[in-house]
């Protein structure tokens, strides 16, 4: 069976104030990492998407760690995603 699949939010993470990150398969893309043609170069560092690959993602920021940056950084995009992407069904 196939069920469609939302794409992911794109949201601030590259330090930019604006959204400059972007979902692709699973992990995350820099959007002003690109040639001059808009193509996205392909991560040096594989950052999990917080989204669709939120296991792997808690698992290298240590998100389940109270004390944690990861948890912060995870709440921080959460936050921005549901003000910014009301229509995005974030997935606990
Ligand atoms: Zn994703």
């Amino acid at each position: 069976m196939v069920t469609k699949k939302q794409q992911c939010p794109e949201f601030p993470c590259f330090g930019a104030n604006y959204p400059d990150a972007r979902c692709i398969d699973g992990y995350l893309y820099d959007l002003d990492d690109c040639d001059e043609n808009g193509n996205l170069y392909e991560p040096a560092d594989k950052i999990p998407c917080p989204f669709c690959n939120k296991e792997e993602f808690f698992e290298m920021f240590d998100c389940e760690n109270d004390d944690s940056m990861g948890k912060e950084v995870y709440e921080s995009i959460v936050e921005w995603v549901r003000k910014n992407h009301p229509d995005y069904i974030i997935e606990d």
